[in-house]
């Protein structure tokens, strides 16, 4: 595999190898434009001025070669060319001795030799070092009736030094550095990511709790959290997934035990006619039960999986609260419970088939957990964007730290354990509330009543 550590450091040398070609090349461009002139005339300056004074200075032989050693431990290269064509060097040795044919012309023409322009033995201004007796300028001169040569070039063993060196090391000090820095800042870089690879293969197979601990201040560290609060959201989910399975065996189980228990029992030849009766009915009963479970787990699966077609409408919500409440008239007088509505008539949009759903749900609630003798109250107000329903109870009430916990699935509260019921009904208002774009705000005390106010926006606002 190719670690993101290795490409980083590889494109790190890369880039550094283009920059030391490009930086090449730049300074090469300035030594052939600028520096090799500049050089050429320095050089034939010099040697012009050598000559001048062995011209003027009426040395002996010896004095004559005296002078020119003392010149070359200045940090020159000299070479003594006679019209015989002899040599004699001063100075630091050639690697090669031999001159072009035109450097001839010194003695031959009075000229003046410029070999290092023309010298490319080597890359460009690498050429420039070349310790080649052709890589140097010629002057010529004449001493006591002899014509002579003097080719030199600057000894850049002797003038590469000091400063030189204090540049090489310099420079590769910070390619040094600048290598380390990359290094290290790719594995800076790459160990988060090799963290967090770690933690999505241990998500992969279902742990959550894996720490991953990565404080930065840059988009590797806004990952990191993303990445944290993803974990705790899978951690909850897979845990209301698993209490979802439980409650649902254990929901379906205790209706079918009951079914099983009373179907066994119906089969004794001795049972008594009322005994036959109260076992069927409660065969009935949980039968119904299982249908109602079956009902709503169907519900809430195909609304949570964004999968409910909403059959949007536009009714009269008045008319369908009004027909909610002639549905349970029977079971409000049979518990002695005084409905009384005020319903503003309401033209809107949605879907009245699930909504028929959420009012079903809160009716029976307030139903069920009301007194004996007790009221319900049913309000639909509207306001310029809303349509606000309100079920108001004089019921049991709801403990203040329950409210929460209201619209989670197969949530119960302790009044409710006697009563019928799944603990689904408020989890699917809630979902059909969200589908409308809707909230829904709960008001309790226990003992004296809840209020559930639900507010549902027009989609597009109308009102008769
Ligand atoms: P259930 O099938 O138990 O009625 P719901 O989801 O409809 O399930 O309600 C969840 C719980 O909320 C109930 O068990 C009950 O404790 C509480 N609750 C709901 N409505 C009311 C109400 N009007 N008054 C008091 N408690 C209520």
């Amino acid at each position: 595999m190719k670690t993101l550590y290795r490409q980083f450091t590889v494109a790190t040398l890369f880039i550094l190898a283009i920059s030391i070609l490009i930086g090449f090349s730049i300074a090469n461009i300035f030594y052939i434009n600028v520096t090799k002139q500049e050089t050429i005339e320095q050089n034939i300056g010099i040697a012009k001025e050598i000559v001048s004074t062995v011209q003027n200075v009426p040395y002996s032989e010896e004095g004559f070669e005296g002078y020119l050693q003392a010149v070359a431990k200045l940090g020159y290269q000299i070479a003594l060319v006679d019209s015989d064509g002899d040599m004699k060097f001063f100075g630091e040795t050639f690697d090669d001795t031999s001159l072009p044919p035109e450097a001839e012309r010194v003695l031959t023409r009075n000229e003046t030799f410029t070999g290092i322009k023309n010298f490319s033995s080597q890359i460009f201004m690498l050429g420039h070092f070349t310790n080649e007796l052709h890589n140097t300028v010629g002057v010529p001169f004449e001493r006591e009736g002899e014509r002579y040569g003097l080719f030199i070039r600057p000894d850049t063993k002797l003038v590469g030094t000091d400063i030189h060196t204090v540049l090489i090391g310099f420079v590769a000090a910070i390619a040094l550095v600048s290598i380390i820095g990359m290094i290290w800042m790719a594995r800076q870089l790459t160990r988060p990511i090799v963290q967090l690879t770690e933690a999505t293969k241990h998500i992969a197979r279902e742990n959550y709790s894996y720490p991953l601990d990565i404080r930065r201040n840059d988009e590797i560290g806004q990952l990191s959290e993303s990445f944290n609060l993803m974990q705790t959201q899978l951690k909850h989910n897979d845990l209301a997934r698993k209490s979802f399975i439980s409650n649902v065996s254990h929901d379906f189980q205790s209706p079918l035990m009951n079914i099983q228990g009373y179907a066994e029992l119906l089969k004794s030849p001795e049972l008594s006619e009322s005994d036959r009766l109260a076992y069927t009915s409660i065969i009935d009963q949980e039968a119904k039960r299982l249908s109602s479970l079956t009902r709503q787990l169907l519900l809430l699966t195909s609304l949570d999986q964004g999968a409910y077609p909403m059959k949007v409408k536009q009714f009269q919500l008045d008319e369908q609260l009004r027909s909610v409440v002639r549905k349970y008239r029977w079971r409000l007088e049979e518990q002695d419970i005084q409905l009384s509505y005020q319903l503003a008539p309401t033209l809107f949009r949605g879907d009245p088939e699930l909504l028929d759903n959420v009012w079903d749900n809160l009716l029976t609630n307030a139903i069920k957990y009301n007194k004996t003798g007790g009221s319900i109250e049913i309000r639909l107000e509207s306001d310029d964007t809303n349509a606000v329903i309100t079920f108001k109870d004089s019921g049991v009430g709801i403990q203040e730290d329950a409210v929460p916990q209201l619209f989670d699935r197969f949530y119960r509260g302790d009044a409710a354990r006697k009563k019928d019921g799944t603990g689904l009904g408020l989890s699917i208002v809630e979902q059909i509330v969200t589908l409308h774009h809707g909230t829904i705000e709960v008001k309790s005390k226990v003992g004296e009543g809840s209020e559930f106010i639900l507010a549902l926006p027009y989609p597009d606002v109308k009102q008769t």
